[in-house]
Formats: structure tokens, C-alpha cells, sequence
């Protein structure tokens, strides 16, 4: 096929598309990395967090220049409609060209950050653009922790200057980022043998979205939206089951549960349910598409939650705190936050994972501090992991000061800066390498960890020449 220019960035991105790289399943992107730069003669090697770094000499006339490190992530997260039928673990994606967006049917397209992937080899692949001596790092894992990022040795970060090709709006550099630590609740629960009439609880189409980026906005969680509609039920009830949310780091689109009631209460229930309903999405006009649906019950046997179980589970679901904690006190942006992103009823607990984040380190070990007091108050345990530090901006690094003038001698206008409430990598590569000055940029892609993610086609190919003209102007800083 043509490809739409920068034809070898998009040849690129399309056949890391057709490889499947959710996260943990990196193998055969990395494999393919690894391939595809012995074929163009470039020095590739893996580490054993999983880690690609590839190493260019730099172009002709530039070997004076101080190197540089591109960096960009292996794994995307997986995400797609309920309807859609692919299996995202074995097949590739199928990709839709429109004029201006390119996305994939029925699933998350992986510009994030595949598009890093796909600019680094066509610079690896180039002769003609006038570069320094490059590094590409491409890091694993990614999405699910930076586990890749945490476990790179330090002597990998030989370079003064680092660019994260890892954010989402073209124009905008960002140059600090919240740190961020996954809790995993474990509660406990009573279940014995029970009889009534079962009611499963369907709630879909939500908006979801980044749990960092996007926090702010008024969106539903459907965790926590299931635990409204199920605390204003009138009579007891006994839960059976629970799923909701995919991802700690995705605001859950969907949750489905089931529990028993006693069928005179039947009506009462339903009544309770769809007022609660319709009071939420009063509050949440931006939630067009959402569903809820409740089956037609049955009667049934369960093993089934004690009624005592069930309120205090829920009593407990509801304390949880959920979504931006405060707001940053100068930049119009959440300072520290959380994502009740998973819950699993489990035959002997129900799980909950959150991911919270904040620029403030502290409050974000304040924050964690809380919900374990609300989780040992209900006799459960939590556990912590991947904890990894808020990217503390310094101002007018070299690299900062000419990355703005490359901009603005392109576009006759300044960028803008930005510090995120999101993870980046460069915080836990800053930490490793102190000397290391970075800086984050990337292509518009809209809607990143829904399966409605679209990379703007225009703005790849602006953010490509951009990349090219600021590493050509690199190239004259000396080492
Ligand atoms: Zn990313």
C-alpha cells in the first residue's frame, strides 16, 4: 500500500500494528525490534528488564555532537469494544485510514506509543537527516508499571539529552510529571449457600479514559457508580459477583454484577436502582452512551455473600475515595488523585486495585496512608507496588531552550509547557542519570487506552519533522 507521508514512519507503525504487544506480552515486539535493526545494520541489544536500546553513529559531518537518547515504550494497553470479536493477545490490529486520523476497528491502536517505535526506526533506517550519535531506548512494560524503565542499569543513560516520544498533544512539551503507586485491596468477605431470586446489574458505555489525564474530568467510574446504585437499595442484599474496570489505569467503562434478593422485594429494588441511576447521570450529562441494564431474574442457589457481608463490603467500597484528591494550587491541573480501576469479587475476597498519583510526593504516601486505615478498618490488607517518583521540572535546560527555538522557528509561535498528571518515564530515568535533561513530545492522539485512540496523520508528520529539525540542530551542539 502508500503509505501517507512520513511514508517510512507509517511503514513502520503498520507492522508493529500487526504484531500483538499488550503489556507482558512484549516478546515478539522486542523480537522484532531486535530484528529489524540487524537488518539495517544498527548495534541492537535487550536487557534483562526487556528493554530495546539500539545505538546509531551519528550522521556524517555530526560525530563532534553531544549524544542523544529517543525513547519510547514497547507495550500499548489493550482495550476494545465489547462487541469487537478479536483477540488482542494473538492477532494484529486492523487498521482504518481515514484523511486525517488513523485508528483500529473495534480496538485501542497502540499510537501510544507505537508511534515512537515507528519514528525511531525510520530514523535508525535514515541517511539523510543530520543527527547525533542516537540512542533509541525502547523501554518495557510500560503501561502496567515501568518495569522496564525501573530495571534499566544507569550506564544505559550515557547521554546528556533525553526525548520521550511518549506524549499525546502536538505543541505541547512536557517537562514534569506526577509520580505515581498501585494499591491492591484485598477484603473479606463471608459467603454461604443462599437461595432467592438473581439479579445481574450491567453497566456499560461509559466515556472511561486515562486515569491520569483525563481524572479531571467528569466522568463516571463505573466501580464506584455500581457502589451507589447498590448502597441505595432498600433491603438486604447478597452479593455474588463483581468485575468491573480492566485496567488500574483506565477509568472503568464497564461493571457487572450479580446478587440475591428476596423476590418481594424485587420491585422496591428495581425502583431504588433506577432512581440512584437516574440522580448520577443527572450529575454526569457527558455520559451519553451509558447503559445500565438489569436481566430478567431468576431464581436461583448461590453461594452467595451473608447479607451482613454484603452491606459491610459496600459500606466500605463506598469510603473508598476516588478521583481528584486536590488540585494543584497555582496550574489549573490535579495535583493528587486516585482510580478505583478494578474490582473482582473473589470466591474468599473482593480485590480492588487503584492507581494514585501526584506531583507531591508526600501526599501521595498521605493518600495511601488513608486507604489502608479505611481497608484495615474493614480487617483487609493492601498490598503496594510500583511506586516510582513525581519528574520535577527544571527550568531552561539546553535542550529545553532549544527545543523552543526549533519550534518556533518552525511555526512562528512558542510552545507550551507543560507538567502532566500522568506517568512518564523520565522521572525514573532522571532519577538514574542526574546529568540527563529530557523532554516529552509526541503526535495529537486523542482518546489513548479507549478503543476509540485515533493518531492525527498531520500532526505525526509535523511532530516528525519537528523531531528531525531538532536533532539536526543538536547536532551542532558539541559534546
Ligand atoms: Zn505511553
Amino acid at each position: 500500500m502508500t503509505y501517507p507521508e512520513p511514508q517510512a514512519v507509517f511503514r513502520y507503525f503498520t507492522e508493529i500494528c500487526a504484531i500483538p504487544h499488550g503489556s507482558g506480552q512484549t516478546d515478539a515486539i522486542r523480537e522484532y525490534c531486535l530484528q529489524t535493526a540487524k537488518h539495517l545494520g544498527v548495534s541492537a541489544t535487550a536487557d534483562e528488564a526487556g528493554n530495546v536500546i539500539l545505538r546509531k553513529p551519528a550522521a556524517s559531518g555530526c560525530e563532534q555532537a553531544a549524544p542523544v537518547i529517543l525513547q519510547g515504550h514497547l507495550d500499548m494497553v489493550c482495550a476494545k469494544l465489547p462487541d469487537c470479536p478479536k483477540n488482542m493477545q494473538t492477532d494484529g490490529l486492523d487498521l482504518v485510514w481515514d484523511t486525517d486520523f488513523l485508528s483500529a476497528q473495534g480496538t485501542t491502536l497502540g499510537g501510544d506509543d507505537g508511534i515512537a517505535i515507528a519514528m525511531a526506526f525510520a530514523l535508525l533506517e535514515s541517511q539523510d537527516i543530520p543527527h547525533p550519535p542516537l540512542t533509541v531506548l525502547l523501554t518495557n512494560d510500560e503501561e502496567t508499571g515501568m518495569n522496564g524503565a525501573s530495571g534499566l542499569a544507569a550506564e544505559q543513560l550515557d547521554a546528556p539529552y533525553l526525548i520521550n516520544l511518549d506524549s499525546e498533544e502536538e505543541g505541547i512539551f512536557t517537562v514534569g510529571c506526577a509520580g505515581g503507586l498501585r494499591l491492591a485491596l484485598s477484603l473479606p468477605i463471608v459467603r454461604e449457600q443462599a437461595s432467592g431470586t438473581l439479579v445481574t446489574l450491567t453497566i456499560s458505555g461509559l466515556c472511561g479514559g486515562h486515569s491520569g489525564v483525563e481524572i479531571h474530568k467528569p466522568l463516571l467510574n463505573a466501580n464506584r457508580m455500581m457502589a451507589e446504585l447498590l448502597s441505595a437499595i432498600p433491603s438486604p442484599i447478597r452479593l455474588c459477583s463483581w468485575e468491573g474496570g480492566v485496567r488500574d489505569n483506565v477509568i472503568p467503562t464497564d461493571a457487572v454484577v450479580q446478587f440475591l434478593c428476596t423476590p418481594c422485594m424485587m420491585t422496591d429494588v428495581l425502583d431504588a436502582i433506577s432512581a440512584k441511576r437516574n440522580a448520577i447521570l443527572t450529575a454526569y450529562p457527558e455520559e451519553t452512551n451509558a447503559q445500565l441494564s438489569v436481566d430478567i431474574p431468576v431464581k436461583s442457589t448461590q453461594f452467595a455473600l451473608t447479607k451482613e457481608s454484603t452491606a459491610a463490603l459496600l459500606e466500605t467500597l463506598l469510603h473508598l475515595p476516588n478521583g481528584v484528591q486536590t488540585m494543584h494550587p497555582t496550574l489549573q491541573m490535579p495535583e493528587t488523585s486516585l482510580n478505583l480501576g478494578v474490582f473482582r469479587l473473589k470466591s474468599d475476597c473482593m480485590e480492588v486495585t487503584a492507581l494514585l498519583r501526584s506531583s507531591v510526593n508526600q501526599a501521595k504516601y498521605d493518600l495511601a496512608d488513608a486507604i489502608i486505615a479505611i481497608t484495615e478498618q474493614a480487617d483487609g490488607q493492601v498490598a503496594c507496588s510500583g511506586d516510582y517518583p513525581a519528574w520535577e521540572y527544571q527550568p531552561n535546560t539546553l535542550l529545553e531552550q532549544t527545543a523552543i527555538a526549533v519550534y518556533k522557528s518552525l511555526y512562528s509561535k512558542p510552545p507550551i509547557l507543560q507538567t502532566i498528571h500522568a506517568g512518564l518515564e523520565c522521572g525514573i530515568l532522571a532519577a538514574k542519570a542526574p546529568q540527563l535533561q529530557c523532554i516529552s513530545i509526541g503526535p495529537d492522539i486523542l482518546e489513548i487506552h479507549t478503543p476509540r485512540e485515533r493518531l492525527s496523520i498531520p500532526s505525526a508528520k509535523r511532530t516528525w519533522e519537528f523531531l528531525c529539525a531538532l536533532l539536526e540542530r543538536l547536532a551542532t551542539v558539541k559534546a
